[in-house]
């Protein structure tokens, strides 16, 4: 087996498998934000990926993706059924967002995410050289770093969690409470989205663990394991790019033109889940449109809620709610060849999406809890000319970065309603004002600086930084 000075460690490998134009099932890197954020490194360092394929069949071979070898890790169905559908997407990934829907708690899905977690925990040992770096990430994973460190004392373990981390009320309902943060605790670096999240975390294992702990660091035995906040980015670069390419311009301008030219058009563009807010978004949207402050004639909204999760039961009844209300506004104010809402399910690729972040006068992201949400970064980075409105909640972490955007509470209807009418009326002076503001926060910490903040504090002194301070 060959071994790597770096293993980034995710529940996916950063590659989707597609079906050919000739039937044949081909491999192609998906354009994940972690591969570019990583590119700079990866070029100087031997690095591994470990992840899972995709599909319940033995792991396949794969090539390596922008030179960096993809290390599969196998999963039966069961595994699916109970370690990602179950405790990882409904029980982490609820309780982690506020509740907004009930958490499951069931034995045996702790039993499938322990199993799982070992299995990644010695896929990575295995292709982990001495005194490697590692990498784990999110929520899938939070067992590995202690299971690993069990395996492999020798390696530097650096965690990052991309979703939110709550707050001790709720994490201490979890039945497997103490083992899960003594699971993150194998790794000598923790970071979260948002300070508020180290904060949690701290809180959570001095009383449960009864651990020294501050917002920086935590004691453990003869160890300190340093916490803290190291907020997720995009290509900031690469997205002004593309909405700036010739093609993108002239799709964005027959893609206004085909919603009949109007005055506003408001975007907003999900993964069909609980946590977007989506159905409060509609019925304010709806509500003023039964008012009259909003008119088709004038207005538009385009909804992108791309479908994911689709075994999991809340996000089938999500989407059946959805779908409905959809039916119902379009039913109530559209006219012929007017909707009132365009609501489209299918995934668009980066370009269609940089079109359509163009043509956007408001960004709706209004989430009820978001770890970080890209969608508002990638917006803000698609407004090269400054113009634009972003309309954010104040519980996805992008908000603490932000605070330029129009905040807003997304579970105070009356407060939405407002927001976004005063979105839709801002002063053009102010609007460039703030988008400017934003854009140049996004220019100065994007994926690359998020990459090397992260890396060079787990690194702490060693050579990987030597490849990385220097390019990105
Ligand atoms: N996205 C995409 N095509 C779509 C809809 C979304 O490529 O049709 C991408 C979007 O550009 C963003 C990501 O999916 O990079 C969504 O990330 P975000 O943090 O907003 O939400 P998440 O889905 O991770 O909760």
């Amino acid at each position: 087996m060959r071994q790597s000075s770096l293993v980034v460690v995710a529940n996916r490998l950063p590659i989707d498998d597609s079906v050919a134009p000739d039937g044949a099932c081909e491999w192609r890197s998906s354009p994940g934000g972690l591969v570019s954020a990583l590119h700079p490194l990866l070029r100087h360092t031997p690095a591994t990926w470990v992840g899972w394929a995709g599909g319940t069949g033995p792991a396949p071979a794969l090539p390596d993706v922008d030179r960096v070898r993809m290390h599969t890790v196998p999963l039966s169905s069961e595994d699916l059924r109970d370690h990602y559908e179950g405790f990882a997407n409904s029980t982490l990934w609820p309780l982690y967002h506020d509740a907004v829907e009930q958490p499951e708690y069931h034995r045996r899905w702790w039993e499938a995410y322990q199993r799982v977690n070992q299995r990644f925990a010695e896929a990575t040992a295995e292709v982990a050289e001495r005194g490697a770096v590692v990498w784990v990430q999110d929520y899938h994973l939070q067992l590995v770093p202690g299971l690993l460190r069990e395996l492999r004392p020798d390696l530097r373990i650096g965690f990052f969690l991309h979703v939110p981390f709550p707050p001790p009320e709720l994490f201490m309902q979890l039945p497997r409470r103490a083992e899960l943060l003594r699971g993150m605790l194998g790794a000598d670096l923790i970071g979260f989205q948002r300070a508020q999240a180290a904060h949690n975390f701290a809180q959570l294992v001095a009383k449960v663990l009864d651990l020294p702990a501050t917002d920086r660091r935590v004691g453990v035995g003869d160890r300190v394991v340093r916490i803290g906040a190291f907020p997720v980015s995009i290509d900031t670069a690469e997205m002004a790019a593309l909405a700036g390419r010739p093609d993108v311009a002239a799709r964005a301008r027959r893609l206004r033109h085909d919603l009949g030219d109007p005055d506003h058009v408001i975007l907003s563009v999900d993964r069909m889940d609980y946590t977007k807010g989506i159905e409060q978004r509609l019925k304010a949207y709806s509500e003023l449109l039964a008012s009259g402050h909003v008119k088709v004639r004038d207005t538009v909204l385009v909804q992108v809620a791309v479908p994911s999760r689709e075994r999991v039961t809340q996000y089938q009844i999500l989407r059946d709610r959805v779908e409905r209300e959809v039916g119902r506004i379009n039913g109530e104010f559209g006219r012929v060849g007017e909707p009132a809402i365009h609501y489209l399910t299918q995934p668009f690729d980066r370009a269609e999406l940089a079109a359509l972040y163009r043509i956007a006068d408001v960004m709706a992201v209004t989430p009820l809890r978001d770890g970080m949400n890209l969608v508002a970064k990638e917006y803000v980075a698609a407004r090269v000319d400054d113009t634009g409105t972003l309309l954010l909640s104040e519980f996805a972490g992008a908000a603490a970065e932000l605070p330029q955007a129009y905040l807003v509470n997304p579970h105070d209807l009356e407060g939405l309603k407002q927001k976004l009418l005063t979105a839709l009326q801002a002063d053009p002076a102010d609007v460039t004002a703030r988008m400017r503001a934003m854009r140049e926060h996004l220019h100065r910490n994007d994926i690359h600086a998020w990459a090397r903040s992260y890396l060079s504090a787990l690194d702490d002194g060693g050579s990987l930084l030597n490849h990385i301070s220097t390019t990105g």
